[in-house]
């Protein structure tokens, strides 16, 4: 497999208000809509629409969603031989969506609670023998912390935002958020002292992933990778010119202990066109990004691909639906 993505699979029950209701107060809405999500799901669709070879580790429930969401990801493309059902609900999100585009959601995780240390040993070869494993945060973390252990190389999405552990962090090569996100990990006190872009990705490296890029909206993404990672974008001014490790010899491959300070901090700009819906961009672009990851792109190659797909995504409605296919691009 090129791509393996351990996640969530979700249903989203989408209902449009004039506004959403305040504490204890009752509105009317639109038809409920029901649309297949979970940032797995979308992750791997993502990377299905343009070629690759992906599969998906996740459990699904035994509810009138859980069958429908599995045939829809085939559909797709997507490997589901290990998308087990679970007794009881599947994952769900609760969308409100209100006249000026503003959403509230609740995430239900169901079964998605229940993917567990032991389905990511059960799956075996799946999981370490694909080029690239593809995670985010909305299954357990202990989870989501042994498919980092088992995989040749994680890319993981720290969404939604919850505290990572140590491990978690050193393993994530790369480390994917938004502004919001990043923030979160860095601290209230330290993203209010770096609000610029390029110092959060520096200051996010320096917390130990093995290499980091935020994605910026409209802006696109930065990337920050150690000194040692590769020749694209420029070593970053304030980063000054990178020093040998203890030693005297310059620490060779990611995240190895004593690597030089620093980061090759890069801008990757995203296309310029017209905002429909930004629903699950993010998740287009992860999943893109772990596609090319595994075709063999450096980082920034693959950012740059992949702020093409997101851009893709926000001219569309909805997530899964606006995903671009691999000739679209
Ligand atoms: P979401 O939570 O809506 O899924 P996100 O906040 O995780 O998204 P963003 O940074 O908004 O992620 O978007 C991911 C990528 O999609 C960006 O890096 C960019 O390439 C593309 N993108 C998002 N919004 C726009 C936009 N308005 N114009 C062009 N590209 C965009």
């Amino acid at each position: 497999m090129d791509v393996v993505v351990v996640g969530s699979v979700n249903a989203d029950l989408v209902v449009r208000v004039g506004r959403r209701p305040a504490p204890g107060e009752t509105v009317m809405g639109s038809d409920l809509d029901t649309f297949p999500g979970g940032k797995g799901a979308n992750q791997a669709v993502a990377a299905a629409r343009l070629g690759a070879d992906v599969a998906l580790l996740a459990r699904t429930g035994t509810d009138q969603y859980g069958a429908r969401l599995v045939e829809g990801l085939a559909a797709e493309g997507v490997g589901v031989e290990h998308v087990m059902e679970t007794e009881g609900a599947s994952g769900v999100a609760l969308i409100t969506v209100d006249a000026e585009g503003d959403n509230s959601i609740i995430v239900s995780p169901g079964a998605n609670a229940r993917l567990t240390p032991a389905d990511v040993t059960a799956a075996g070869d799946l999981v370490s023998g694909a080029a690239v494993v593809s995670l985010m945060l909305e299954i357990p973390l202990d989870t989501v912390t042994a498919a980092a252990r088992a995989a040749r190389r994680a890319v993981l999405n720290a969404s939604p935002p919850r505290e990572l552990p140590g491990e978690l962090l050193s393993l994530a090569d790369p480390l994917v958020v938004n502004e919001h996100e990043a923030a979160f990990l860095l601290g209230a006190a330290s993203a209010d002292a770096v609000s610029e872009p390029a110092a959060m990705a520096r200051a996010l490296l320096a917390l130990g992933p093995r290499s980091v890029v935020i994605t910026l909206g409209a802006d696109g993404a930065v990337v920050a990778e150690p000194p040692t990672a590769g020749p694209s974008g420029f070593v970053d001014a304030a980063a000054g010119v990178p020093e040998a490790a203890p030693g005297g010899v310059a620490a060779q491959g990611n995240g190895a202990p004593g690597r030089p300070e620093g980061a090759v901090v890069t801008v990757v700009p995203s296309p310029v066109v017209d905002v429909v819906d930004t629903t699950g961009a993010g998740d287009a672009f992860t999943g893109a990004l772990a596609w090319r990851l595994a075709l063999g792109d450096t980082l920034p190659e693959a950012a740059g691909f992949a702020a093409k797909v997101g851009a893709a995504a926000v001219r569309r409605e909805g997530a899964q639906s606006s995903y671009p296919r691999g000739e679209e691009l």
